[in-house]
């Protein structure tokens, strides 16, 4: 872990240094709409620190993911999702489809989803 790396980009955006369209902030959490939404919602949370991946995020910070989970929880409430149904997935790994290596959860809903891919 470390607390941003320069060449990561999702650290770029929680620095505000490349724009996103942010839905919710607090003092370990940023979430915000995906650039390529796969469903009418598609947000991604992302812990402020960096960890590579999920499984890096749970190992290194534990609570730190809870948090994140926590976060998307509230963001589906607030996009009006959670009643319905929503999907929580991290990809983790190359063979997963994860592009990039900064954690980040993506909060999927608002349609009837297919499959287990994002
Ligand atoms: O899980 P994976 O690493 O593939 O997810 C990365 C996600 O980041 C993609 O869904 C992509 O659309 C999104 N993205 C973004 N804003 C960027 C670059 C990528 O929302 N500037």
């Amino acid at each position: 872990m470390s607390a941003s790396a320069s060449d990561c980009l999702f650290c770029r955006i929680v620095a505000g240094e490349i724009p996103a369209t942010i839905v919710h902030s607090d003092d370990r959490t940023v979430a915000f709409r995906d650039i390529n939404p796969q469903a009418p919602t598609h947000v991604l949370v992302v812990p402020r620190e960096h960890h590579p991946n999920a499984a890096a995020l749970a190992a290194e910070a534990p609570e730190l993911l809870v948090e994140v989970m926590r976060a998307g929880a509230a963001v589906a409430e607030r996009e009006g999702v959670a009643a319905s149904g929503y999907r929580l997935l991290f990809n983790t790994g190359a063979d997963a489809g994860q592009t990039v290596f900064h954690a980040h959860l993506h909060v999927i809903g608002g349609e009837r989803l297919g499959g287990m891919a994002q």
